[in-house]
């Protein structure tokens, strides 16, 4: 089991519904050693390829994607979900439908934050049915920029959203895949 396996094991919760609880170290109070480990684990995993810049999405995949930016030594972009008076100008738009709230949310970047022909590597906290990264793969395509890797922290491997991904070619590393999840034991296998 590699470090993230462990700490899901020890402090994650599986909730109804098919959700994992890691807000004690990931999307709520963040243990910064274990996001270090991923960003370094990340830059292992992706070692040779060229990369300028990372893209995530508000709000929990930010602390994951500074910690792989770090060790990339490249900026982040995170895509917004809410209107703010701060982003002026053009803006690139997709759609994503939120897993854990149930509903749709408009995602943007300025389009002067991502610019054509730059290569772009995605990082997220979770991959369930694929639907946030699809919304992040079109903004990247959007700017007529390219996606050259998409590296998550968990992805649930029992929903479809990582098939579908590897289906299309991008090349998707995730740190942990869980296998199945028992709310009722707690019982979380890894692939
Ligand atoms: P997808 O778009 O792949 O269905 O879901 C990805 C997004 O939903 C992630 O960015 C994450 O915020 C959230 N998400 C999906 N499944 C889970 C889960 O089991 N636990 C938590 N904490 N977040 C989840």
């Amino acid at each position: 089991m590699n470090k993230l396996e462990e700490k899901i094991i020890s402090d994650g919760k599986v909730l109804e519904g098919n959700v994992l609880k890691v807000d004690g170290f990931l999307n709520h109070r963040v243990d910064v050693e274990i996001l270090k480990w991923m960003g370094e684990e990340f830059r292992r995993r992706f070692d040779g390829v060229k990369v300028d810049k990372i893209l995530t999405i508000e709000a929990s995949g930010i602390a994951i994607a500074s910690s792989a930016a770090l060790c990339f030594g490249v900026p982040l972009l995170f895509a917004k979900k809410s209107q703010s008076v701060n982003v002026t100008g053009d803006k690139l738009c997709s759609k994503v439908y939120s897993f854990t709230h149930k509903c749709w949310n408009n995602i943007f970047v300025s389009a002067e934050y991502l610019s054509k022909g730059e290569k772009i590597l995605i990082v997220d906290d979770f991959l369930a049915s694929g639907s946030a990264l699809e919304g992040l793969v079109d903004l990247v395509s959007q700017a007529g920029a390219e996606v050259v890797g998409i590296g998550i922290a968990i992805e649930k491997g029992f929903q479809d959203g990582g098939r579908r991904i590897r289906e299309k070619g991008c090349r998707l590393e995730s740190l942990a895949i869980v296998e199945s999840m028992d709310c009722r034991t707690g019982e979380i296998i890894f692939r």
